[in-house]
């Protein structure tokens, strides 16, 4: 479903994605694991195209993402195809980014609506059945400064449901939360789990990892280093800076 190839990634002169090779397959849970700065955030950044590549392509169910083929070359797509393509991919962020201005249900039918050309009335009574599902009926009409951190979290992945996208996106999204409002945030991703979403989080919740993830990436500086199921990497990881990482989180 996601199939990204031979991709690089500099800033100036720091190159911070070394060719990474990743197939993310439909219905499936990846956990990207890594220390800070191994480009976690950058490699799911590329897949909605929130960054462009400096080599290597990113398809997403087999449409190319941020580029199109003319003759040999790759272009650049024009910014309004970038949005259309940006609304396959869900993304949740760590800090939820929900629009202050906006209440829980205008912040999820808003890309719908303005980015789909979707019917209001539809979308509206999509994103009330959202609500409903990430255990917030009652709170439709509540602004983000009215919640906790854990509905604000619940709203932005609600938010980006009602896209149906393909594939949803998670950086790190606990770790900005009291450890007593992370639970509800992993229950409603492990319900989506459940259900077949194709999701890919990063995330350093280790346990939910195991879990919930089918298979496991490890990045290190750039690379993946090592990938296998929770079995595999937990239980007898393979490479050094695996292990090395490993021990000091768990
Ligand atoms: P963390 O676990 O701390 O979130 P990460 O694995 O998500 O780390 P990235 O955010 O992808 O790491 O960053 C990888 C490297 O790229 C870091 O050295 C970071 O400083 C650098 N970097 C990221 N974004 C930019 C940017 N916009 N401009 C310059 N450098 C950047
Ligand atoms: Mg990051």
């Amino acid at each position: 479903l996601v199939d990204i190839r031979n991709v690089h990634k500099s800033f100036g002169p720091h190159e911070v994605l070394k060719s990474i090779n990743l197939t993310i397959n439909p219905g499936e849970v990846v956990a990207i694991l890594g220390p800070s700065g191994s480009g976690k955030s950058t490699l799911l950044r590329t897949i909605n195209h929130l960054e462009k590549l400096d080599g290597g392509t990113i398809r997403v169910d087999d449409e190319l993402m941020g580029y199109k083929v003319r003759g040999h070359r790759l272009h650049e797509l024009r910014e309004h195809e970038v949005l259309r393509q940006r609304t396959h991919v869900g993304m949740v962020f760590q800090n939820f980014n929900l629009f202050p201005h906006l209440s829980a249900l205008d912040n999820i039918i808003e890309a719908p609506i303005h980015a789909q050309g979707r019917n209001r009335a539809e979308v509206t009574e999509k994103a009330l059945e959202l609500l409903r599902r990430v255990g917030l009926a009652e709170k439709a009409d509540a602004y983000p400064r009215q919640l906790s951190g854990g509905q604000q979290q619940r709203v932005a992945i609600a938010r980006a449901l009602a896209l149906n996208p393909k594939v949803v996106l998670f950086d790190e999204p606990t770790s900005a939360l009291d450890p007593e409002l992370v639970g509800e945030v992993l229950d409603v991703i492990r319900g989506l789990a459940k259900d077949g979403t194709t999701l890919v989080i990063v995330t350093h919740e280790m346990g939910f990892a195991r879990d919930v993830a089918d298979r496991v990436v490890f990045m290190d500086d750039g690379h993946v280093i090592e990938q296998g199921t929770p079995a595999e990497i937990f239980g007898s990881p393979q490479h050094r800076r695996t292990k090395e990482f490993l021990s000091k989180v768990i």
